[in-house]
């Protein structure tokens, strides 16, 4: 069976959820038929002229990038204006255009992910967790000879999991009372009179994500009429911080370094660009816990400050917000080419596509990363 741009699209979906994307985002399809066939596959960072070049040249059919070509407004695609005409190569060549952006950030495994393995630091806990679902807590009171029945609807719709454990329940005997009115068609007990039945309160915790199917289980499962049951609101989360989504990761180095010997770390493990890396810090500071966060990170400084971490990495970072974190207790700052900390994720991002759908992609190599020339970092040599 032939692979479709929408196979593929249902794929990079499936693997960086669309609802992910912040609300200022535009991810997904942005030209080409779902219908028409893929062969190869193109991944890339940006789309450039050089890069839709290059996605032609290579035989695609579809060319996945991280920043979405369009993000604004736009009124117009006329082959004369730069996008357009980019927009106007791809389309005459047949080749579809997908974006997976701030999406493919906070989905693990994402870029975010890809940034901090390949800095030797565990992927944990997100730096601005998303969408994070909170556990319910559930009280039902159920007759004795249906709590197994109730108990087990519940744990099929989501209910009862803890961690590794699942089935888990807590419940107490009781007595149940009620009278049922002359409109009433009880389950047990006449109407009019005053019943009291032997109960059991069955307590138990659901993602707050499950809680419609979990309600509609109960009260498919329950006996009466008008089951009773209480549902709480809980503080707690329903899956522990380093497996929450989310943009940037929190994470311990492999093994301890001075921060000089970190950056030089950095600037070794991720690609090559005219101006590589540089450091804000103390230069002697260990580094044992690292924040990392792809692409722009101003917005998450405050955040690795409140994280606690020695280290933070990022980039396109300026020197007042720079400066002024520094002074506010923030951690050691590395900052990196924007293309250089996102690049990596696109190798991540062929390999899935093949494995998800069997079709070949290939990463295109072009360095998007806009600086060319590099002068001037000889300060430190001249002071010494
Ligand atoms: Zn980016």
């Amino acid at each position: 069976m032939a692979v479709t741009v929408g196979d593929i699209r249902t794929a990079l979906d499936a693997a960086y959820p669309p609802h992910l994307a912040h609300s200022w985002d535009r991810v997904g399809l942005i030209c080409g038929d779902p219908n028409e066939e893929v062969t190869h596959v193109s991944v890339a960072l940006d789309c450039t002229d050089a890069v839709a070049d290059a996605a032609i040249a290579a035989g695609s059919q579809m060319l996945v990038v991280h920043h979405p070509l369009l993000l604004r407004g736009v009124s117009t695609v006329a082959a004369d204006t730069p996008k357009g005409r980019i927009v106007h190569k791809l389309i005459r060549a047949g080749v579809a255009l997908f974006a997976a952006h701030t999406n493919a950030d906070a989905a693990r495994p994402g870029v975010n992910d890809v940034l901090a393995e390949l800095l030797g630091v565990t992927p944990g806990a997100p730096l601005g967790p998303q969408n994070v679902d909170k556990l319910d807590l559930w009280a039902v009171k159920v007759p004795l000879a249906d709590a197994e029945a109730v108990r087990e609807a519940m744990f099929t719709a989501g209910a009862g999991e803890l961690g590794d454990y699942s089935e888990c329940s807590f419940s107490y005997p009781g007595e149940g009372r009620f009278r049922p009115s002359t409109d009433a068609n009880p389950h047990l007990g006449e109407r009019g009179e005053l019943e009291h039945v032997d109960e059991l309160k069955i307590e138990l915790v659901a993602p707050k994500s499950r809680r419609a199917a979990v309600r509609d289980a109960l009260i498919a499962a329950h006996p009466y009429e008008e089951p009773a049951y209480d549902i709480i609101e809980s503080a707690v989360d329903a899956v522990p911080a380093e497996e929450q989504l989310g943009i940037g990761r929190i994470g311990e180095l492999d093994e301890p370094m001075p921060f000089r010997d970190f950056v030089a770390r950095v600037g070794e493990r991720l690609p090559k660009t005219e101006w590589g890396v540089r450091g804000a810090g103390d230069p002697e500071r260990i580094i044992r816990r690292v924040a990392v966060s792809s692409g722009s990170g101003d917005s998450f400084l405050d955040a690795a400050t409140a994280a606690g971490v020695d280290a933070f990495v990022s980039s396109d970072l300026r020197h007042h917000p720079v400066d002024e974190a520094l002074r506010a207790g923030a951690p050691c700052i590395v900052d990196t080419a924007h293309w250089a900390s996102e690049f990596p994720w696109c190798g991540a991002c062929a390999d899935l596509i093949t494995r998800e759908t069997g079709v070949t992609a290939d990463v295109l190599t072009i360095r998007t990363d806009p600086w060319t020339v590099a002068a001037g970092a000889t300060y430190r040599q001249e002071q010494s």
